[in-house]
């Protein structure tokens, strides 16, 4: 494997503890890891091309008493700004691979978890598998089990493909759908009993067949209802979850709230649920911005988006 490298401190360049061969860089700069753009430096982070990476990581921050956060590409994710206290490790392996294997009209693929899931999307769909109630979903494979990523209460989700997922907690594991834990916009990974975060490593998916023009046409369609409703800018789509049946968005704009900026983060005009930073915008920018909106609607609204706060921890749970 002569590709490899040690387990060293890009800036240092020294050792980091045993003789690993996953790359380490010190306080590397998040927000161009993500679609908002805000956020500090990670004090540590390491990008995981194969499974001895994923290990190699997972030890190294059990070693070092640090929590463990996985980034997919960002899309859903909002860093503190400063240093935040961890390793922040990001799954690059993005091979697809096809079974062949055929069942009731689905096909069987095994995708990496670092696979971005728009480029999927319209890869099978010239080979007519049909993932295209998931089209325009920025980020990765991960990304989207993680939060079981899909179009609202009452559509369609990622668990509506998933067969399994194998991810490393410390051990190799693989989980069928059903031990996932899926619900509207959860997972199980959400609420993993160790405190590192487990790393989602691949999933094997079901996908309907279909007439690829027909599904070309549907995700077409899909992406031009898309730009007329959601705005195309500093964004990491929905912050709030739907309270029920009803979209958080209906609560915000019903509270006035379509517009409203706290220093350079705004509430689009366009999809009220969708919060738009600027050049320059903070992560208190943001926090106010949630905060101000929690407070003035009745409802219980939960915060879809992730908020990481300096320690590694979530501003809303
Ligand atoms: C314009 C726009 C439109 C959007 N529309 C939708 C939509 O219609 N529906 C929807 O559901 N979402 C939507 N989103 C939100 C976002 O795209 C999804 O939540 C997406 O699935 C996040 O994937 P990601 O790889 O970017 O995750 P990240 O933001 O990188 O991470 C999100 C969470 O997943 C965890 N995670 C990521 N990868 C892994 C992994 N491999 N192992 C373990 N944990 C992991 C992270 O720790 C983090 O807690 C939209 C976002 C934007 C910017």
């Amino acid at each position: 494997m002569a590709w490899k490298r040690p387990l060293h401190c890009c800036r240092s360049g020294k050792k980091l503890r045993h003789n690993g061969w996953v790359q380490l860089k010190e306080h590397e700069p998040l927000g161009p890891k993500t679609t908002m753009r805000i956020g500090g430096t990670a004090r540590y982070f390491a990008e995981l091309s194969t499974k001895k990476d994923a290990e190699e990581a997972w030890a190294f921050a059990q070693q070092n008493h640090l929590p463990l956060i996985v980034l997919g590409s960002g899309s859903n994710t909002i860093f503190a700004d400063g240093e935040i206290n961890a390793l922040i490790a990001r799954v690059s392996a993005q091979q697809v691979q096809r079974t062949n294997e055929q069942t009731n009209k689905r096909t069987t693929i095994a995708a990496d978890a670092g696979k971005n899931l728009p480029m999927l999307v319209n890869e099978l769909a010239k080979e007519g598998f049909d993932l295209s109630p998931l089209t325009g979903i920025p980020g990765t494979v991960g990304g989207a089990i993680f939060g079981n990523a899909g179009q609202g209460p009452s559509g369609i989700w990622m668990d509506h493909f998933v067969k399994s997922v194998t991810i490393y907690d410390g051990a190799w594991k693989s989980l069928n759908n059903e031990e996932c834990g899926f619900r509207y916009r959860e997972s199980a990974f959400k609420h993993w009993a160790t405190t590192q975060s487990p790393m989602i490593w691949s999933a094997v998916l079901q996908i309907p067949t279909g007439d690829p023009k027909a599904i070309q046409m549907q995700i077409e369609h899909l992406l031009q209802r898309r730009i007329e409703t959601q705005p195309h800018q500093r964004t990491a789509g929905s912050c709030f979850k739907a309270v029920g049946d009803t979209p958080a968005w209906k609560l915000i704009d019903a509270a006035g709230l379509r517009g409203v900026k706290k220093g350079g983060v705004t509430i689009s005009e366009k999809h009220a649920n969708f919060l738009i930073g600027e050049k320059g915008a903070t992560f208190h920018d943001a926090i106010d911005i949630v905060n101000t909106v929690k407070e003035k609607i009745p409802e219980k609204l939960e915060v879809e988006m992730r908020f990481v706060k300096p320690d590694g921890s979530l501003a809303y749970e």
